[in-house]
């Protein structure tokens, strides 16, 4: 029973071209009736375009009949799929083609190895095989030589070891001496020979019919249809046809990982100017919208610490000319009082503050001399770091006490470790150092704090300030931070019931740091806006360059495709090489960014790196390969194998 199925049955073969957008019908093969059986050495012999590779294309399952039947083994193959499809190419065909056909990009061995990686065999596994089959065909030391580096009868010869490496039950050589000198060709008949002795089926498409004549049978086509055949020759020693039930149409799998980024990796550096261009644009968004984020970051923190010192409930009062003219107002002490006892109002201080010289030993400096009343750590949300702030019975006795801010301390008491218990002269009053405020620091925005001193605010009026009776500004502090608003508006109210006019002002400070954080809120969001879109504009860059790769290597995926390779694999690898090059890039730009980033914090930029800007950017760099990767590679696997391979 098997050995009555012929290996291949074609019965009523035909080909047609053309049909579509105007182009006229033609038909290339004209009802192909032809029965090989396995182990057969045939020929197919006939002029320049009588069809045979068109046949050729179609024994091979590279390309679908028009019409008529082909049975593999007994098996329909109009039933099978593109999987399918590929997996009886890998299992069962080893191509042989007049131009060698070999991945320009890839040594001797690894072309060999390239059925192997879509059979899923092992990395090691393949490398042996591949350099046991080359060796045999007399190239074992030239394994690792490109293409490029070996003659053409070398490289027919590393054609047929790549057509062996899954089997090569049924090799088909498509005019395999046309391109080589006499010597050469002799070489490779004498090997198809041996293969044919071997058990494998050998079809050979040859116009010379003198190379024709060393298969043991020939036949003949012309115009698309067979014109003789000198009959059929069994081979007892055929190799048997692979079992359909053990098709398999797995993926390569994970395993081909590894490979598909070697090779992408391999190309990047043959391209390694244009890869560096396409790079760049990756390069320079990732970079920015790492740079950016840290920058909006850093700002956005500086607010935020601008907001915890000044508090983000604090509004200040002063004393104005009314809008219609007039005398300037006056703030009193009763004012601030009734302002007290409004309940959207938490804390009040009045304040006075003015330079004074202020003196110790023989330090004297002219500085801020900062009266108020005891609330005003808690209005300035401000610790005290050594000793204590003044308390409320001693504003009222007219204490002569101090406290110091950070840097005053510094200026009088560098050397001393406790400035505790000594005497300042403020203008010609003595005041005893009861405290030493918490540094301020630059990035509260507030630090000129830092060089003040405070003392209370009766004693202030008593012995520094006899000239001013009334105060300067009065620091409020909304009841909470939903009520800042409500405490303005209770505030003009009741002074503009007091006053009659309106010869006052408020600052809503805390409305300002809010507004300011919304406005760099903003602000990072237009900066992240426009990193991400020179990221979009890498992509499109690399979408572009894969574009150009695939049109390029058009014929290296036809010839992937005629040794098994699925559609998927082909996918898998363009979208590889895409996303290597985001890889690369994206690597590249987070170096960039943390150096370009740590420039700006040495220039005084306030900005602060984070861990998930920094993956954030790197994901949508792979991303953005993936997606602008995608349609490429989706453009590359779904090339026609036979299209793909005449391509130039
Ligand atoms: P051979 O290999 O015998 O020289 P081919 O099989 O390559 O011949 O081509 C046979 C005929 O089919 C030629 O006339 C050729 O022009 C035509 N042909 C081949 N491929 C196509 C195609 N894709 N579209 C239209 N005509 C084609
Ligand atoms: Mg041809």
């Amino acid at each position: 029973m098997v050995s009555d199925t012929p290996l291949i049955e074609l019965r009523g073969i035909r080909r047609r071209y053309g049909g579509q957008n105007g182009a006229p019908e033609v038909e290339v093969l004209h009802g192909i009736d032809l029965r090989i059986a396995a182990g057969e050495f045939v020929a197919i012999v006939g002029s320049s375009g009588s069809g045979k590779s068109t046949l050729m294309n179609l024994l091979g399952c590279l390309d679908r009949p028009s019409a008529g039947s082909y049975h593999f083994a007994g098996h329909d193959v109009a039933e099978l799929d593109a999987d399918q499809l590929a997996w009886l190419r890998r299992e069962a065909f080893g191509f042989v083609f007049q131009g060698y056909h070999l991945i320009a990009t890839e040594s001797a061995c690894e072309n060999v190895e390239v059925p192997a990686l879509y059979a899923g065999m092992s990395a090691d596994e393949r490398r042996q095989r591949a350099s046991a089959l080359l060796t045999r065909l007399g190239l074992g030391e030239r394994l690792d030589y490109r293409p490029g580096q070996l003659s053409g009868g070398q490289q027919q010869r590393v054609s047929i070891a790549r057509a062996l490496m899954n089997g090569g039950r049924i090799i088909l050589a498509d005019e395999p001496t046309g391109a080589l000198d006499s010597h050469s060709g002799r070489e490779v008949m004498i090997l198809l020979r041996e293969l044919a002795a071997a058990g494998h089926t050998v079809i050979l498409i040859t116009h010379d019919r003198e190379v024709a004549a060393q298969a043991q049978r020939v036949i003949e086509i012309r115009d698309g249809a067979i014109i003789g055949d000198s009959g059929a020759q069994p081979n007892p020693a055929a190799l048997p046809a692979p079992r359909f039930d053990g098709m398999s149409v797995h993926g390569a799998g994970w395993s081909a990982l590894g490979e598909v980024l070697r090779s992408a990796w391999r190309v990047m550096l043959l391209n390694r100017f244009r890869t560096a261009l396409t790079l760049l644009g990756i390069v320079i968004g990732v970079a920015s919208v790492i740079v950016m984020l840290a920058i909006g970051l850093g700002t956005k923190q500086k607010v935020l610490a601008q907001m915890a010192s000044m508090g983000a409930t604090t509004l200040y009062l002063y004393a104005a000319q009314p809008p219609e003219g007039g005398p300037w107002g006056v703030l009193s002490e009763g004012d601030l009082e009734a302002l007290g006892r409004l309940p959207e109002i938490d804390l009040f201080t009045p304040v006075i503050g003015n330079p004074r010289m202020v003196q110790y030993g023989n330090a004297s400096r002219d500085i801020y001399v900062f009266a108020s009343n005891e609330q005003l750590p808690a209005i300035q949300h401000w610790p005290v770091a050594e000793g204590r702030f003044f308390t409320a019975a001693e504003d009222q006795d007219l204490a002569p006490v101090v406290v110091l801010g950070h840097k005053a301390r510094k200026f009088f008491f560098r050397d001393e470790p406790n400035p505790l218990g000594k005497q300042l002269l403020i203008g010609e009053a003595p005041f005893e150092v009861i405290g030493v405020m918490a540094e301020k620091g630059r990035e509260s925005g507030a630090d000129y704090y830092d060089e003040m001193v405070f003392i209370p605010y009766a004693a202030g009026r008593a012995r520094v300030y006899q000239d001013i009776s009334e105060p300067e500004y009065a620091a409020l502090t909304a009841a909470s931070t939903d009520q800042v608003q409500a405490a303005e508006t209770a505030t003009r109210e009741l002074l503009l019931a007091r006053h009659g006019r309106e010869d006052f002002q408020v600052d809503n400070a805390a409305a300002k740091v809010q507004a300011e954080a919304e406005t760099q809120d903003s602000m990072t969001r237009m900066l992240g806006l426009i990193a991400a879109v020179s990221l979009l504009v890498g992509g499109i860059g690399v979408m572009n360059v894969m574009l150009m790769t695939v049109r390029e290597r058009t014929r290296e995926i036809g010839v992937r495709m005629a040794t098994g390779a699925r559609q998927r694999d082909i996918l898998r690898q363009f979208l590889g090489e895409a996303v290597l090059v985001t890889l690369v890039g994206g690597s590249i730009g987070v170096l960039v960014g943390l150096i370009g980033g740590a420039a700006l914090l040495v220039a005084g930029v306030p900005l602060i790196f984070s861990l998930s800007a920094m993956l954030l950017a790197f994901a949508c760099a792979v991303g953005t390969g993936l997606l602008f990767g995608y349609l490429p590679a989706k453009t590359a696997a779904a090339l026609d194998p036979v299209a793909a391979l005449a391509s130039e």
